[in-house]
């Protein structure tokens, strides 16, 4: 299992603490970056992030980079908040999670989309066949880790547009990124803390050369697609969500973190 092999050994992420610089946009908008120790104050667009990435090997290295908040008021239809219930929710339902780490990385906020169940995330998948290693495999694999995360159980459903315009979330693919990583996400949020949109960017190529297979794809869009619902690294490398990518299917874990963040509103629990 020479593949497999090679995601155990090579996994490495560049860590993302987050931290957040903020700078007014140009409809005024705020930007809130992950990077690895210090805050930063960046322009409001998509950038590249600090990765701690050994330059060892192949790996599937993993980041998200930015976080876009767009300030506005929450519409109507976003539950009314009770901070109490919330903080007595994840009490009860912490076992078997991995959330105080998230809580921890995220200063007791805890981000997600609003339920979109009858009203599915649209989702755009742009294929890249001008890419030296692109596989027409890829874009399957992307689209199964969206449905693996909507089949842990949580209220959000999604659907993929050909219309890049009308997406609320865009996937494409890159050759590889200069500071060793293999996937970003960058998400928006309101000041609530409700995710607006997304970007996920995915390399075809290993850092260090080598092409992505499919399982491989498949297994680091899992770990994007949990940033772009809400989720942080964690410690334990038996979860999609460690850092460092050995798995390649949701554990327990993955599955029970998603849905307590799914079940309560979003904001800090502060
Ligand atoms: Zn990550």
């Amino acid at each position: 299992m020479k593949t497999a092999e090679t995601l155990l050994a090579c996994c490495v992420v560049g860590l993302a603490c987050f931290i957040g610089g903020q700078t007014v946009g140009a409809r005024g908008s705020s930007v809130l970056i992950e990077s690895s120790g210090t805050i930063a104050t960046r322009p409001a667009r998509v950038g590249p992030l600090d990765s701690t990435a050994a330059p060892t090997a192949k790996r599937l290295s993993t980041a998200h980079g930015e976080e876009r908040l767009v300030t506005s008021n929450a519409p109507a239809e976003r539950p009314r908040r009770d901070v109490d219930d919330a903080r007595r929710r994840i009490a009860m339902g912490m076992d078997g999670t991995y959330i105080h780490e998230l809580l921890t990385a995220r200063d007791s906020a805890i981000a997600r989309w609003p339920d979109r169940l009858s009203r599915p995330l649209r989702v755009h998948v742009r294929e890249s066949e001008e890419l030296e290693s692109w596989n027409p495999d890829f874009t399957p694999a992307v689209r199964d880790a969206f449905d693996t995360w909507v089949q842990s159980g949580i209220p959000v459903r999604f659907t993929f547009v050909r219309d890049s315009a009308t997406a609320d979330i865009h996937v494409r693919f890159v050759s590889s990124f200069a500071n060793g990583i293999s996937g970003k996400t960058v998400w928006s949020r309101d000041g609530l803390h409700w995710l607006l949109s997304s970007d996920i960017q995915l390399a075809v190529t290993h850092p260090n050369g080598g092409s992505i297979t499919p399982p491989q794809m498949r297994a680091i869009a899992l770990h994007e697609v949990g940033h772009l619902l809400g989720l942080d690294h964690t410690s334990d490398p038996d979860n999609i969500m460690s850092a460092r990518i050995r798995v390649r299917e949701l554990s327990e874990a993955d599955r029970a973190t998603v849905r307590l963040v799914y079940s309560v509103p979003a904001g800090s629990l502060k």
